[in-house]
């Protein structure tokens, strides 16, 4: 077993199989309420990246499928009860898939581990509750999303109607496929649109179960359509999407001057340029959607990118709890997180002490089989991520970063990397520039703060930072410099539904959660009406 060729692992923690495999129920795309193979009959495999084994054939979408996706979710939109019904109505449709969603617990974190590699621990206690969660929080502001009442100069009543935008195209990752899937459905449903959502092409199966439970919690068809497949093809087909098909003959051959025109008019040309893209994935791929977007139909985008975030240590803290936040904010999830604490700065007075003591608790983190108790780190996602994160452990050596501890695979089979701590980082090595998305920790000296604010914030990335000091007037200094779109102060990874999260810089566009993300889900329509009868009537 793996308690043989895990030497990070130390044997009493890790006990047997809490369970080993759950049944993968659904592979077909769900397309207006029901699973449908692709149009072109094709599939693609989803692996165990415990050991590289397939487990599924899941149909395999494009554009064919995204087209009758779309055209599922305006119908949905357009024709359907969902935008129509009473928000409070909206709400309990919500809170029942919710509720739906907890019972399946841990069949749902089961399948999220079989399929992604995460410990079981995590997706059972945390990520599948973190989910129910933010569809509670949605669910409650589904009745409470309204327009105001505007002062305005003259005799005029003016009012703002806040309307669903129509169909939310949506496209996520696989390092968190349940949570990302909430964040993303959670406001577009309880602002009444309709989605089409394109799963990451690693981790298709929990998507579609949960979406099921949705059906069975009441939700009309076509309101949540959802396809599997790859980028290139049904990502970009979802991003470049038109949705135009009700009024494709109509504007075929206009100025661009008057498809505007035409969309101007709410009964004849519906969704068209209403269509809204939310992307979560990599900043490369976050720039070929924005520009398949604008390319098309110049739907609105909202993107969350990469990061390469601080964690922050200054000589007041206490060591010991620096040290293991700073290990949980890098290493967390097999350090597959786009807001990892992937440069550690810390204080040249307690630099020694920290890194022998961080060097010891990488040593002591317990690698194996996510299934296991006690286990806290998997394998990487799949042997693209895993390659990609040995050349970077290999680049570190090479630029001449100290190599404390790790460095190479774990084991003969699967995806497993050793948990890695790098010293004597400096600023320009790629691991310090790069996002590694990996077990690899790369540690950095520092004098002073203004030095450590400057250096913090010498990167394209601006997604997280974590802070630690006792001393108040740093914290505050830091809260305000650091250009990241969360600064955590003595805590790291805090996700609650309410706290919006996003970039600053080459790290995205827009936020997600809390109030600030049913904005990305909302027109504004102001309405203006005299209140006297105006002079040309
Ligand atoms: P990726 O960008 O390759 O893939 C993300 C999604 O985009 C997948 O569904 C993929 O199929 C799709 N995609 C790929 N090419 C596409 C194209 N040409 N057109 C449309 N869609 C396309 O990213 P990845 O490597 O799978 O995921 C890891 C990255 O995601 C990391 O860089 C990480 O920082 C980032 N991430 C960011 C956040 C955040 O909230 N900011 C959260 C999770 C992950």
């Amino acid at each position: 077993g793996w308690r043989n060729i895990n030497r990070f692992s130390t044997s009493a923690a890790v006990e047997d199989l809490i369970t080993p495999q759950v049944p993968i129920r659904y592979t077909q795309h769900l397309i207006n309420g029901r699973f449908v193979d692709a149009a072109s009959g094709k599939t693609f495999p989803a692996y165990d990246p415990r050991t590289g084994e397939v487990i599924a054939n899941v149909a395999e979408g494009d554009a064919e499928d995204i087209n009758r996706a779309v055209s599922a979710a305006r119908k949905a939109f357009d024709e359907g009860p969902w935008p129509k019904m009473s928000a409070y109505e909206r709400s309990r449709i919500l809170l029942r898939f919710a509720d739906l969603v907890e019972k399946h617990n841990d069949e749902l974190a089961a399948l999220e581990t079989w399929n992604n590699g995460k410990p079981y621990e995590q997706a059972a206690k945390s990520e599948v509750p973190l989910f129910v969660r933010l569809l509670h929080y949605y669910a409650g502001w589904a009745d409470k999303i309204h327009g105001l009442t505007v002062p305005a100069d003259g005799d005029y009543h003016v009012q703002t109607l806040h309307e669903p935008i129509g169909v939310a195209g949506q496209i996520i990752p696989w390092n968190f496929p349940l949570i990302m899937f909430a964040w993303k459905v959670g406001p577009a449903l309880a602002c009444g649109n309709t989605i089409v959502l394109k799963t990451a092409e690693q981790t298709p199966l929990t998507a579609l179960f949960v979406a099921k439970l949705f059906h069975e919690a009441g939700l009309p068809e076509g309101v949540l359509n959802i396809v599997s497949g790859y980028g290139p093809t049904a990502g970009a087909a979802l991003a470049s999407h038109m949705d135009v098909d009700k009024i494709g003959k109509r504007v075929k051959g206009y100025s661009l001057h008057r498809v505007l025109y035409l969309s101007t008019d709410w009964s004849e040309s519906h969704g068209n340029l209403f269509h809204k893209l939310a992307f979560t994935g990599s900043t490369d791929t976050g720039k070929v959607v924005l520009e398949l977007a604008a390319r098309s139909n110049l739907k609105p985008v909202t993107l969350e990118l990469g990061g390469k975030s601080p964690f922050i240590v200054f000589d007041d803290a206490d060591v010991d709890k620096a040290v293991e936040l700073a290990h949980f904010a890098l290493f967390f999830n097999q350090g597959q997180c786009c807001c990892a604490g992937s440069r550690t700065f810390v204080h040249e007075r307690v630099y020694d002490e920290f890194l022998e003591k961080s060097k010891k608790r990488a040593l002591r983190r317990v690698v194996g089989d996510p299934f296991k108790k006690g286990v806290e780190q998997g394998p990487q996602i799949d042997g693209e991520q895993f390659e990609k994160v040995l050349r970077y452990i290999k680049s570190g050596i090479e630029s001449n970063a100290t190599l404390e501890c790790g460095g190479d695979r774990l084991g003969s089979k699967g995806f497993f990397i050793q948990p890695t701590v790098f010293s004597n980082v400096q600023d320009d090595m790629l691991i310090a520039q790069d996002e590694i998305f990996g077990p690899v920790q790369s540690i950095l000296k520092f004098k002073d703060t203004d030095e450590v604010i400057e250096r913090a914030n010498r990167t394209r990335y601006g997604l997280a930072a974590g802070v630690f000091t006792k001393n108040v007037d740093t914290a505050n200094k830091l809260m305000r410099a650091l250009r990241a779109g969360t600064v955590w102060i003595n805590c790291f990874d805090v996700f609650d539904a309410a706290i919006p999260f996003g970039g600053y810089k080459m790290s995205g566009i827009g936020r997600e959660k809390g109030i600030y993300s049913l904005h990305n889900y909302l027109q504004v329509k102001a309405v203006v009406t005299p209140l006297k009868n105006p002079a040309w009537i």
